[in-house]
């Protein structure tokens, strides 16, 4: 029925970061640790637990330090991969004092996006960028690199998939061993994510490419059995779909771990996750975030 499958797939559990970051209602950092710990049981191998950004820009995550140093003392710290986005030198310090193994940096395929986000254009992003891979290198620190409105931007609209490659190439000059393709407004499709797979494959493996797709229009999943089609492998998601798109009014975000585990499921590739246990997750950080989900999977337990 489908083209070759992969046996195994990698999910990225990107809740307490990318899920929470937008949430006002102030989570308590006891609380944050309860909610990775859940989903550390849920057999999750990456769990991107944090940012180390301006506090007075996110505020939600002012207690990175605090944080990272408790997950530490957690019996899980060794054999979950806990990433945490960086996006600068400053931020690289505060991480690397504190013993993150693993960074994530950022950058978009247009400079309108750059410029709203990160005040620069892409261009200066890798440029600020530079100095912090060298340095994660010489520690022997990890890094993933994010690539925002991969396949169309709120601001500069389309996006060609020569200018995604374009991006891509950089984030491999410096030296990221994963490259998250992030559909931040929805958009895409699976025709068009399907295009763009043929188009960057001559710059980047497959089995370091990443999707980060978002349920905005509907097309997450779509995109997720497309990309799985193509030989794509890793997959990020919040449990519970946590994280509104901040471009688009009412919109969902992130693709729900529960969506796309019983996808997965269903097409009888493993992950090592227990969907139950990732519900239960969800759940606990829900309720404190006083939030129903946009989970299609989640909603039939609760209704
Ligand atoms: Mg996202």
């Amino acid at each position: 029925m489908f083209k070759k499958l992969a046996n195994e797939v990698k999910i990225i559990e990107v809740g307490p970061r990318d899920g929470l970051q937008n949430e006002s209602v102030s989570i308590s950092l006891e609380d944050k640790l309860r909610y990775i710990e859940l989903l550390a049981k849920s057999g999750l191998q990456v769990i991107e637990a944090t940012s180390f950004v301006r506090t007075d820009k996110i505020p939600q995550m002012a207690d990175a330090e605090g944080l990272f140093a408790k997950l530490k003392m957690k019996d899980f710290f060794d054999r979950i991969d806990l990433p945490c986005l960086v996006p600068n030198m400053k931020g690289y310090e505060l991480a690397s004092n504190v013993g993150v193994k693993e960074i994530s940096l950022f950058s978009a395929t247009s400079d309108e996006f750059t410029k709203k986000n990160i005040n620069c254009t892409i261009d200066e992003s890798f440029q600020r960028m530079k100095p912090v891979a060298d340095q994660a290198k010489l520690d022997g620190v990890k890094i993933r690199g994010y690539i925002s409105t991969a396949f169309g931007c709120p601001y500069a609209g389309e996006v060609s998939a020569g200018k995604l490659a374009k991006v891509i190439e950089r984030f491999m000059e410096l030296g990221v061993y994963e490259v998250s393709i992030g559909d931040t407004i929805g958009i895409g499709t699976p025709s068009q994510v399907n295009e763009y797979i043929q188009d960057i494959k001559s710059v980047i493996a497959l089995d370091q490419v990443a999707m980060h797709f978002h349920d905005t229009r509907g097309m997450a999943l779509a995109n997720v059995l497309v990309s799985i089609e193509n030989g794509i492998s890793s997959f990020d998601s919040s449990s519970g779909g946590l994280g509104g798109c901040p471009y688009a009014n009412g919109a969902t975000g992130n693709i729900a771990t529960e969506d796309l585990l019983y996808l997965l499921n269903s097409l009888g590739v493993k992950t090592g996750v227990d969907l139950n246990q990732v519900v239960e997750a969800s759940k606990f950080i829900l309720e404190k975030v006083n939030k129903t989900s946009p989970s299609k999977y989640f909603q039939t337990l609760t209704k």
